[in-house]
């Protein structure tokens, strides 16, 4: 395997001097050496084409067992050496301290077809941040990463891209539903690659011990390296770099809130800089359209994290951002600033967005209105979002009658429609008509829009459990099938017609399918 090596993060970042593996507070360096732990039966269950192309690794490469050695971490490739990166975070509102790279470790940075990206082994051993853990990750948790990274970046999400998913041939002592009863599971590695895996908190870290030389020297080597277009760095560059990011990250939750993904674990450890979707733990799909749904049982009491709050977790973990760029910056209005045009941003964006499911493109003053009633009808019943959008593309102008009869079948029990309901439908659909007047487009180049932005399939929780269960027994065709359906998340794939249904009752309270533990 030939790589094209571009190993800036060690080279031009500060390290960690210490390299031994201790669990320790590591000081003014950005990351620690470390090499992965040897897997005793490393076996490699799926890899990722596309990302193996982008990488400039071939299919003979794949085949060779130097492959599935050097991505379960048992072999370092030659001229790398892999570090765990040094972070912190504000963990559910409050400030954690050092966290770290505790079960992640980056190989090496590539650069082919002129791109960057950095290779990271997730689940391959103890770091200096391990904190009291054990580095490790469980087949479940893998295969949710795995699947839905690459998902979500067919669905147009930006994301962390995944390469490789292996079973390391060892058991992991896992407490899942952390009620004291631990049991012994298989243990997985996920290879992960983005550009960067720099997050909030790695900013964070340094502010909080007012470290701001490093602070200064990684700020300036992110802009260099991921924000080229912002110039040689300055005051300015900072609060442009600040802006830059308030608006990805703004983009990026647009976007969770279009397709019904709940991250989960919104805390700034988990924020990428890049504005990417990171860290799939307990993250989860809408089914039921619900603003207060979240999937981590963890945050089960306050709901922090829940769907219709995603947008203001992420101005929160902005304003930790600000604090922790204030040192280099030193004036409180431009950051303010940013943080009120994320706001307005938003709302002008989210309808914006809203409306782009809906089939609309031309200006109306009530568009808010009309999608406020939408969301209001929604949560009637239990609606399946999903299908509910992709039935919506089905409405003909004109046939206001019609609506409730096509989209009857996203209602979790359609029998129980009360009259009352029925009837807030029927006006909902009488003023949705009247508003398609106004739209120029035919029922059928609305309908390809529509089928644009409202994905057919996506990972529902069930879809993931069911290919963890037959994984667990040996059987790997289930994550090949999902990966393949969701290769092409807005097409119609009429072989996987089944895949385009409500999430079936067994699941309902099934554990991995409706609650998800952090312990992963
Ligand atoms: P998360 O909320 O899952 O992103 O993790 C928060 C912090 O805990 C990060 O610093 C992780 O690296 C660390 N962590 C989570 N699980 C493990 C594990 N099994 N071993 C070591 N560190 C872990
Ligand atoms: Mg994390």
């Amino acid at each position: 395997m030939k790589l094209n090596l571009k190993q800036s993060f060690i080279q031009e970042l500060p390290a960690d001097p210490i390299l031994e593996n201790s669990r320790r507070q590591v000081k003014n360096a950005c990351f620690s050496y470390v090499t992965p732990k040897q897997t005793s039966a490393p076996k490699i269950l799926h890899v990722s084409d596309e990302m193996s192309q982008a990488l400039g690794i071939s299919e003979a490469d794949i085949q060779n067992e130097t492959f599935a050695n050097i991505f379960t971490g048992n072999k370092v490739l030659t001229n790398t050496q892999p570090y765990a990166m040094c972070y912190g975070g504000h963990q559910f509102g409050n400030w954690a301290g050092q966290l770290g790279d505790g079960r992640a470790i980056n190989l090496f940075q590539v650069e082919h077809h002129n791109k960057l990206w950095t290779v990271q082994l997730k689940g391959a051993g103890e770091t200096p941040y391990s904190r009291s853990a054990d580095g490790l990750a469980v087949l479940r948790s893998s295969i949710r990463e795995y699947l839905c990274s690459e998902a979500m970046h067919h669905l147009g999400v930006p994301t962390t891209r995944a390469l490789s998913l292996a079973l390391s041939g060892d058991e992991v002592l896992r407490d899942m539903l952390y009620d004291g009863n631990s049991a012994y599971e298989k243990g997985a590695i996920v290879s992960r690659i983005a550009p960067s895996f720099l997050r909030f908190g790695s900013f964070e870290i340094f502010a909080a011990r007012q470290d701001h030389e490093t602070l200064k020297t990684l700020t300036n080597y992110t802009i260099k390296q991921h924000f080229p277009n912002l110039g040689d760095p300055s005051k300015e560059t900072y609060i442009q770099f600040f802006s830059e990011v308030a608006q990805r990250t703004r983009d990026m939750i647009i976007h969770w809130q279009r397709v019904g993904f709940v991250h989960g674990v919104m805390n700034t450890d988990n924020m990428s800089i890049l504005g990417l979707t990171i860290d799939y733990g307990p993250y989860g799909w809408l089914e039921g359209f619900d603003f207060g749904w979240t999937p981590n049982t963890t945050d089960k009491q306050h709901k922090r994290y829940r769907y219709g709050n995603q947008p203001n977790i992420g101005l929160w973990n902005l304003y930790q951002l600000a604090n922790a760029l204030f040192p280099l910056i030193e004036e409180v209005e431009p950051l303010e600033a940013i943080l009120e045009q994320y706001k307005s941003d938003f709302e002008k964006k989210s309808l914006a967005m809203m409306k782009t499911k809906l089939g609309l493109e031309k200006q109306d003053d009530k568009d808010d209105i009309l999608v406020q009633d939408l969301e209001d009808a929604l949560v009637l019943s239990e609606t399946d979002m999903t299908l509910f959008f992709r039935l919506l593309s089905q409405f003909k102008k004109g046939d206001a009658k019609g609506g409730l009869d096509l989209v009857k079948e996203s209602f979790y029990v359609p029998n129980e429609i009360s009259d009352a309901v029925a009837q807030q439908w029927r006006d909902w659909f009488e003023r949705y008509n009247s508003r398609l007047i106004k739209e120029v487009l035919s029922d059928a180049e609305r309908q390809s829009k529509m089928n644009t932005v409202n994905p057919k399939y996506v990972l529902r929780n069930y879809m993931a459990q069911l290919a963890i269960d037959d994984a667990n027994k040996g059987d790997y065709e289930q994550i090949n099938e999902l990966f393949q359906l969701l290769k092409r998340p807005y097409d119609e794939q009429p072989k996987y017609e089944k895949w385009f249904a409500k999430r079936p009752d067994w699941a309902r309270h099934k554990v991995g399918c409706s609650m998800l533990s952090c312990s992963s």
